[in-house]
This record gives C-alpha cells, sequence and structure tokens, in this order.
C-alpha cells in the first residue's frame, strides 16, 4: 500500500516544479540545436572573382548550399555583373532563377546540375522552370537558351506573366506562392529597383532570396515612391519568420566597411560576402523612412542607397568604360 504523502513534501515537489518550470522558460529562450527546424547549408569563403588569371576560371562557379538548393556564380572574366542565379529542387520540379549576364552557355551548366542531382537521387526526372528575380538584362541574357524549349516551363518578367505563375491577385500588394512539390517558395513584388523585382522566401532554408533590391554594394532605385513602399511590405513579410540569410545577385562592396568597387569591376579580390541579415532591411527600411519622399544617395557600412537619374546614368557610365577597359587589358594576369 503507498504511503500517503507528508504535507512538507508536497509543498518541496511544487517547489522544485516551479523552479523546473522556470528553468524550461530560461532554456527556451536560448537558440535550439535544430536550428530553430531550418534545413542547413553553407557559403562559400570566397567565391570566383574575375581573375588573377582569367584562363584559370570556369565561367560558372557552382556551389552546393546543401543537396537541394545550389548558387551560381558568373565568372568576371565573362561579365563585369558576375550574377549570382539560384537552382531549387522541390520533389516535383526544380526552377532555375535567372539566366545570367553576357554571352554565356547557362543552358548547358543548368541541365549538368540537373542530371547530376537525378543521378545522386536515383531518379529519371523532374519537370524544370526557369523565372527571374527582375527583368534587368543581367538577370535575362541567357533567356533564348530556355525560351522554346518544350522541356522547360519559362516564366517570361512581364508583370501579367508573374502574376499568372505565382496566383499573384493584386501587383504589388498580394504575396503569391510557387510549389515546387513539398516545397512552396513565397513570392513578395518588390518593385523599386526595377518594374518587375520579386523577392522568393524559402521556408525549408529560411533563405530570402531578394534581386537587386538589397545586396552588398549599390542599390540602384528606379522608382524611389514603389521602392520605399516594398521595403516597407518585406519588412511586414518577414516579421516573425527565420530569415537565415538575405541573398541578393551581385557583390559590389570589399570587405572594408563603406568601400566599394567602382561599376565595371570585373576583377574583385577582396569584395564582401554575398550573405546579408534581416538586421540590414531593418537598416535599410529605416533610412527609407528618414529621407521619406526625397530620393538621395546614402552610404552604410554595407551598400549604398543609389537613386538613379539621367546624370548619374551618365557618370556611371563613364565609370564603367574606365573600369571594365582598364581591368580588360590584364584580364590573363590580374596585378594586385
Ligand atoms: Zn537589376
Ligand atoms: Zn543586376
Amino acid at each position: 500500500m503507498k504511503k500517503p504523502m507528508t504535507k512538507p513534501v508536497t509543498a518541496f515537489r511544487m517547489l522544485a516544479s516551479v523552479a523546473a518550470l522556470c528553468l524550461l522558460r530560461l532554456y527556451s529562450q536560448v537558440p535550439q540545436p535544430d536550428g530553430a527546424g531550418v534545413e542547413a547549408g553553407v557559403l562559400p569563403a570566397r567565391w570566383i572573382h574575375g581573375g588573377p588569371k582569367c584562363m584559370e576560371e570556369p565561367e560558372w562557379q557552382v556551389h552546393e548550399y546543401n543537396a537541394d538548393l545550389y548558387i551560381l556564380r558568373e565568372s568576371g572574366c565573362t561579365h563585369y555583373e558576375k550574377p549570382f542565379l539560384y537552382v531549387i529542387f522541390g520533389n516535383e520540379k526544380v526552377t532555375l532563377i535567372d539566366t545570367g549576364a553576357g554571352q554565356h552557355n547557362i543552358g548547358r551548366v543548368y541541365d549538368e546540375v540537373v542530371a547530376k542531382w537525378l543521378r545522386r537521387k536515383n531518379r529519371e526526372s523532374i519537370r524544370k522552370m526557369v523565372i527571374h528575380t527582375h527583368g534587368h538584362s543581367d538577370h535575362i541574357s541567357g533567356d533564348a537558351q530556355f525560351r522554346d524549349r518544350a522541356d522547360i516551363e519559362f516564366v517570361p518578367f512581364d508583370i501579367p506573366a508573374i502574376q499568372k505563375a505565382f496566383g499573384l491577385a493584386q501587383w504589388p500588394e498580394s504575396v503569391g506562392r510557387l510549389d515546387l512539390g513539398g516545397r512552396v517558395l513565397e513570392v513578395v513584388p518588390i518593385p523599386g529597383h526595377h518594374s518587375t523585382d520579386v523577392a522568393f522566401y524559402d521556408a525549408r532554408t529560411g533563405l530570402l532570396l531578394i534581386g537587386d533590391t538589397l545586396y552588398p554594394g549599390r542599390l540602384y532605385v528606379t522608382y524611389w515612391d514603389q521602392f520605399t513602399k516594398s521595403i516597407e511590405r518585406l519588412v511586414q513579410f518577414t516579421q516573425g519568420k527565420v530569415i537565415t540569410h538575405i541573398l541578393g545577385c551581385h557583390i559590389e562592396q570589399t570587405n572594408t566597411p563603406y568601400l566599394e568597387y567602382p561599376i565595371g569591376s570585373m576583377y574583385q579580390p577582396q569584395e564582401h560576402a554575398l550573405e546579408l541579415s534581416r538586421g540590414h532591411l531593418l537598416e535599410l527600411h529605416q533610412a527609407l523612412q528618414g529621407l521619406g519622399d526625397k530620393p538621395t544617395r546614402l552610404a552604410f557600412r554595407d551598400f549604398t542607397i543609389w537613386p538613379l537619374g539621367s546624370e548619374v546614368l551618365n557618370e556611371m557610365r563613364r565609370t564603367r568604360k574606365e573600369t571594365e577597359e582598364r581591368l580588360r587589358s590584364r584580364m590573363w594576369q590580374q596585378t594586385p
């Protein structure tokens, strides 16, 4: 027969369980060992950066973030914009985001990445898509390699096509989705840099792919009012979500705070990391709130707000020509 509990013991046990609860609360505030439940991935210490010897550098770097997500970087030897492209696999579909700058062979590279993934997964096939972060020429130059292929679902970068592909009822207020099978990307319209910008949020990895809207470099703003509203919506969209990295499509910043490479730089041996955080988004948001409706160039540690106008564009054209010609003349052996 069980002995009845005495009163002091009950009180002690109650105290102990309250203490345990307090401890549990305390520990629930610290990071969990599973990394908040997101699928982990790695970013390289350095990307290919246009030399020092163009003969040695591949046209594309294929980086495995994890087994189902790849980042491609175009060589600066191919085009000074050196954009980053993304390949994301679901169970039923894979998508390529953007098609690069200048003359290159992205069609073959995408096919190779998919073929290797199929071998790795012991599968016969997967449906292929091509989509874009926006319609600037350094993100669409490989479109012709995909547009007419029967095995590719190609989404053009005009707004009606984007709305249809991602189920966006209202542009730019709605949030759309792209279902790749067991993996849904949320699609957030963020016009301002261009008229067709969208961001993709992948809840599985916590990555926010943001195009040319926020990256370590010059944030070219074409439509100031739209840009400000888009950043506001993006802050609201990301509120309470796990954002592991914000990944853009370029690096123009050096690894020295406030110092950027001039436009046209094909060789960037000391470049900034690609990844930014939600803190950078909040920094940008706060700055835009402060500037109001007045387009202003403003430099921060890791990026610069850079409104575009005809005078600015002319200045940029001159700098680009001078920088590109200087670096291209010694592309086979850059000097420090
Ligand atoms: Zn752009
Ligand atoms: Zn770009």
